[in-house]
């Protein structure tokens, strides 16, 4: 069994031209993964993955957490999936702390959206999920809690897929990544920062919530995952401090990539 992964929104925080914020997809013949809803998921409008939108393979999309630049999205479905059920995925309130439906219609609302959750155009149906193993179209879809600013889920799809976005450097996704195809993980600085004193309260504060590129690649390299791609990148970068970030990564793990938006990887999966 083979699936195609395709970087929707490889930036965090604040979409720029170039990299909107989080958004992936997996799409096998018969069902439509999506993780995360940031505005990337807009990149599903245009003309190359319309193909994508067609049929009526069911649709899956999994929430990491609720953080503004992940769930934006929300508000696009109708864009793309009217008339159509979406099975949505949040972490469940043992990962999170709230309750999943509630916090959803909170937001998908009015005044914020012309539509409250059930009137939604598209049958969008809160199913949260907690921490463990769950099955999912088919696939086996594991979920476990991160550590966040606000708690939030990583998920491994069979051997194909680990995602594992706003995340501190958390030992456990070690286990939790071993042998997949491809782990997705967050890298929010290069994590040089920490070797200078003038920088090394930038990687202090930043590792409170988050990722370095360095750390990405040693997790990466303990998994023994095939691939690495380095995603959530900050917009308050350039490109050359992500270039910089995608070669310390690569000296600890040569397999270690960034996706430009609206590229694809195909993926296999080890014994499928
Ligand atoms: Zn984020
Ligand atoms: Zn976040």
């Amino acid at each position: 069994m083979t699936a195609t992964f395709t970087m929707l929104g490889s930036g965090g925080w604040i979409p720029t031209a170039r990299r909107q914020t989080t958004c992936a997809m997996l799409s096998f013949p018969d069902a439509l993964f999506i993780f995360d809803a940031g505005t990337g998921i807009s990149r599903l409008l245009e003309e190359r993955f319309r193909g994508e939108l067609e049929g009526e393979r069911p649709v899956h999309l999994f929430l990491s957490h609720y953080h503004l630049d992940h769930i934006i999205g929300l508000f696009y479905l109708p864009a793309m999936f009217s008339g159509r059920t979406v099975h949505l995925h949040p972490p469940a309130r043992d990962i999170t702390g709230v309750d999943a439906l509630e916090t959803v219609a909170a937001v998908i609302s009015k005044p914020y959206n012309p539509h409250d959750l059930e009137d939604m155009p598209v049958d969008i149906r809160v199913e949260a999920l907690a921490a463990g193993g769950h099955q999912l179209a088919g696939r086996r879809v594991s979920v476990r809690r991160q550590i966040h600013a606000d708690p939030s889920a990583g998920f491994r799809i069979d051997d194909l897929l680990v995602f594992a976005t706003d995340t501190a450097m958390d030992p456990g996704t070690v286990p939790f990544a071993e042998g997949v195809s491809l782990l997705v993980h967050e890298a929010w600085i290069d994590g040089a920062e920490e070797d200078d004193p003038e920088t090394e309260h930038i990687a202090r504060e930043a590792y409170v919530a988050h990722t370095s590129a360095r750390q990405a690649a040693q997790l990466a390299a303990e998994a023994a995952v095939g691939r690495l791609v380095l995603s959530h990148l900050s917009p308050v970068r350039g490109d050359a401090y992500h270039a910089q970030m995608l070669e310390s990564a690569r000296r600890l793990f040569p397999q270690a990539l960034i996706m430009e938006d609206g590229e694809s990887l195909e993926l296999q999966g080890a014994g499928l």
